[in-house]
């Protein structure tokens, strides 16, 4: 892909006048009902030398979203797969035991999206202990299509 050389086009005042810069940015994000504020250092943004305003481009908004995950206390995508590979299960034999699509599950590791933190905490339950999470927490979804006098009960109502 061919970049056009700066100043690029300032979105903010149309001035041709954004540059690239590095900065310490500090930005608010919502998270599963929650606002976070986050700080990443020696981010790559371009700032406008007209209106000073700034725009944090596609690659540098992952920093921001990692920074989001470490103030949220939610595991890393990298964290996942490695947890995922030393457990030698698919991608979709995880997201069948969370009940979670297979495409939401994908972006959790591709780092395309941010997981809960109630599906973070099932993660982590079913990477500490696959086959009690799979006895104990799965098969309600395994028995999802079950009628309700067939499928296992955990209270005697
Ligand atoms: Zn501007």
């Amino acid at each position: 892909m061919k970049v056009k050389p700066y100043p690029h086009k300032c979105p903010n005042c149309r001035a041709q006048a954004l540059l690239p810069a590095i900065e310490d940015t500090t930005v608010e994000r919502l998270h599963d009902g929650q606002f976070y504020t986050v700080t990443v250092h020696n981010l790559e943004v371009s700032r406008c030398t007209a209106c000073s305003e700034g725009t944090i481009s596609y690659d540098s908004s992952g920093r921001i979203d990692d920074a989001l995950r470490v103030a949220a206390g939610i595991l890393m995508p990298a964290e996942i797969v490695a947890a995922r590979l030393r457990l030698g299960v698919t991608p979709d034999e995880i997201a069948g035991q969370l009940g979670v699509h297979e495409a939401v599950y994908a972006r959790w590791e591709d780092g395309g999206q941010l997981q809960s933190r109630a599906f973070d905490k099932l993660l982590r339950l079913y990477f500490a202990n696959p086959e009690s999470f799979r006895h104990n927490v799965a098969w309600p979804h395994v028995a999802a299509s079950a009628t309700l006098a067939e499928s296992p009960r955990l209270l005697d109502l």
